[in-house]
């Protein structure tokens, strides 16, 4: 079995100023095709660090994937080091000469002389093509260890990743079945109540596995060998009926892109007035592209204020009921509808905390609202958690809704 490490380049990583999402990624697109990383080091912007650790890991890994430190500037040091961990000379590499000039002429950009430094590497290095920008990755073959060095901008990464790095592994493992995964999102179960749900249920063969990408529950099913595929689409059929309703997507698909696809497919429009949420809904729903064809506007409605002047809540109503109730989600929501004169509107008014809980309606008190043309749906719900966890459980909630 090959053995994996990734090693991530660069003082941000190490300062707090960046999260190393990196790592995350490859063993995520690796696990997808069957591999698993055994180890990953981080190694700031210094030359002999990033040597050592080179050198480190060519001892005990087979592949070893750096991400980092090839840019043209003088932070960028990772071809040095190549150089400097396995005793080689830094040389002029064509190949990668040619790229970097090709990757400027066709943006009719002057090329600094600057980024020919980025075609110094060393002696034996092979090209990976990088046509998102100018740092080309390279191979390098030392001793039993095969390392792969990446640009560390996280997209031009992961395409090399895919194009280049996937069919070099595939070809050193040889043979081995890989292992093949699927996901599915559930909303509504914690990890315990899911895991109760399927336990019995999935055919032999098929491995159970679960993260957390809060506030949803991923199920993995895992399957090896010729049969994978087999075992794991009647492994999903049966965690699909164990799980029913609480799926609310499945794979790389989002609950937000599937509420998107649903709006666009039947042709209904939708308006949203937000209070706890400060916008997080329509947030969601537009990062998906194409969302202009259903989403109206929203309104955020903090204030009193804004609730009467926006929305036309009534100021007795908010006296009487408070902000954070059934009427007002309620009035919310038609009042969105009203003035922007969509088939669906969505309201959300709720105490995200820390503070302005009282004894009857405690902090995690939402109420959501639905309404639509002879249609008006509300309801109380009572979130846990701090205020992060409450506004995306409302936002999920929210769009739960829209979904069912
Ligand atoms: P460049 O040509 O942009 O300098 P490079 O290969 O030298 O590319 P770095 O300078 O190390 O890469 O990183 C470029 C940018 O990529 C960083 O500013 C950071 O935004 C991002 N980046 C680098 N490493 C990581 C990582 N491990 N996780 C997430 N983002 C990263
Ligand atoms: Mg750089």
């Amino acid at each position: 079995n090959l053995t994996i490490a990734v090693l991530t380049v660069g003082d941000e990583l190490l300062n707090g100023e960046m999260a190393d999402t990196n790592t995350t990624a490859i063993a995520r697109i690796l696990g997808g095709e069957g591999y698993r990383l055994s180890e990953s080091l981080t190694v700031g912007d210094v030359e002999t660090d990033i040597a050592a650790a080179l050198c480190a890991l060519a001892a005990r890994r087979d592949v070893v994937i750096v991400t980092g430190g090839l840019g043209p500037t003088g932070d960028d040091l990772t071809a040095r080091a190549a150089a400097r961990a396995f005793g080689r000379r830094l040389v002029l590499n064509d190949e990668a000469l040619g790229q970097i000039r090709a990757f400027f002429a066709a943006r009719n950009e002057a090329m600094d002389p600057r980024n020919e430094k980025q075609a110094l590497l060393p002696q034996k290095a092979a090209i990976l093509a990088n046509d998102r920008g100018t740092a080309p990755g390279f191979v390098l073959s030392q001793e039993k260890t095969e390392f792969f060095f990446l640009p560390g901008v996280p997209d031009e990464m992961t395409a090399i990743l895919r194009e280049s790095v996937l069919g070099a592994l595939h070809r050193f493992s040889g043979g081995v079945p890989p292992r093949r995964e699927r996901v599915l999102k559930v909303f509504g179960l914690s990890e315990v109540q899911t895991e109760e749900r399927l336990e019995q249920v999935l055919p032999p063969g098929v491995e159970l596995a679960f993260g957390v990408d809060f506030p949803l529950v991923h199920v993995k099913l895992r399957a090896c060998g010729e049969e994978a595929e087999n075992l794991l689409d009647r492994g999903e059929l049966a965690a699909r009926r164990a799980l029913d309703d609480f799926i609310v997507a499945a794979g790389e698909t989002t609950l937000a892109q599937n509420v998107a696809r649903l709006l666009e497919n039947t042709g209904l429009t939708l308006s949203l007035a937000e209070s706890c949420t400060g916008g997080l809904i329509a947030k969601l729903l537009t990062d998906v592209p194409g969302s202009s064809s259903f989403f109206e506007r929203g309104a955020v409605t903090y204030s009193n204020q804004a609730k009467q002047q926006w929305l036309g809540v009534s100021r007795k109503l908010l006296e009487e009921e408070g902000a954070v109730s059934e009427a007002c989600a309620l009035a919310m929501a038609r009042g969105v509808r009203r003035a922007a004169a969509t088939d669906l509107a969505l309201a959300v008014t709720g105490i995200a905390g820390p503070a302005g809980g009282t004894a009857d309606k405690p902090v995690g008190t939402v109420f959501v609202a639905l309404v639509a043309a002879g249609y008006e749906q509300v309801q109380r719900f009572g979130f846990a958690g701090d205020r992060s966890q409450i506004r995306l459980m409302t936002a999920c909630t929210a769009l739960e809704w829209i979904r069912r």
